[in-house]
């Protein structure tokens, strides 16, 4: 049996293409992620990179660490190659598409778009929410806008 050998390739491609992907930074700010459907999204870079306030400090909800609130050490962080690795462990979920949502643990999730982590059972409320679908809104409009730099 040598076909098998030949046909794996093929099947890794499959595999890892991404439900999004990010199609450029354009500057500091913002992020332009087009989805398979050729749409395009932009968002902050912050709630990309999973940036939250949280109390007198700035975390990351993929690497879990925290940071002081200073704008260089935030972007210095989104820079870290640990950090880009592990967004790449949490890609994007297939099923929920342009909301943007993704797998944090078994029992939690993270909106890209709101900037909020929420738990599993709550996602599916979450994305019919007016809050979420404003800033889906807001997210196709500003793709229809923006000029990279
Ligand atoms: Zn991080
Ligand atoms: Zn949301």
């Amino acid at each position: 049996m040598s076909a098998p050998a030949l046909r794996q390739p093929k099947m890794l491609n499959i595999v890892r293409k991404p439900p999004v992907n990010v199609q450029c930074f354009s500057d500091d700010q913002s992020v332009i992620l087009t989805l398979k459907d050729c749409r395009k999204l932009v968002i902050s870079s912050d709630s990309y990179h999973g940036i939250l306030m949280a109390g007198n400090m700035y975390k990351c909800v993929f690497c879990g660490s925290e940071m002081e609130l200073d704008n260089k050490l935030k972007e210095a962080h989104k820079n870290l190659m640990t950090h880009k690795r592990c967004l790449e462990r949490y890609p994007h979920l297939e099923d929920f598409s342009e909301n943007l949502i993704r797998k944090l643990s078994n029992d939690s999730l993270y909106c890209s778009l709101c900037n909020v982590v929420m738990t599993t059972t709550a996602a599916t409320r979450h994305v019919t929410t007016e809050t979420h679908k404003d800033q889906l809104e807001k997210a196709e409009i500003k793709a229809t806008t923006y000029k990279p730099i």
